[in-house]
């Protein structure tokens, strides 16, 4: 169990962070748009299905906003990481 404790993503996060799912995104550019903090940009690579997809380029700026994830039409395409409270403290 304390294995798996260590390993749980929350208990890691030590700072708020965002994932793009390469393989959801369209490529649409909303969340690039509306990031606060100019950490999303459209890559260069392209997923499967053709689109390019995008990325975080200046990963440490993100505050766990959230807007990104809002303004995302494709479900499963981004997760917002949120630093734990207990670490606000
Ligand atoms: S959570 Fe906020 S700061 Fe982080 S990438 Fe998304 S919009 Fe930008
Ligand atoms: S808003 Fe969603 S679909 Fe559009 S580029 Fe960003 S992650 Fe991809």
């Amino acid at each position: 169990m304390p294995t798996e404790e260590k390993n749980s993503p929350l208990s890691t996060i030590k700072r708020p962070s965002v994932l793009i799912h390469a393989e959801q995104c369209k490529g649409c550019g909303r969340c690039v748009a509306v990031c606060p903090k100019g950490v999303l940009a459209l890559g260069t690579q392209h997923n499967r299905y053709g689109y390019r997809y995008a990325k975080p380029q200046n990963p440490d700026n993100c505050i766990g906003c959230g807007t990104c994830f809002y303004a995302c039409p494709e479900p499963g395409a981004v997760t917002v990481y949120r630093k734990e409270k207990k670490e606000d403290k």
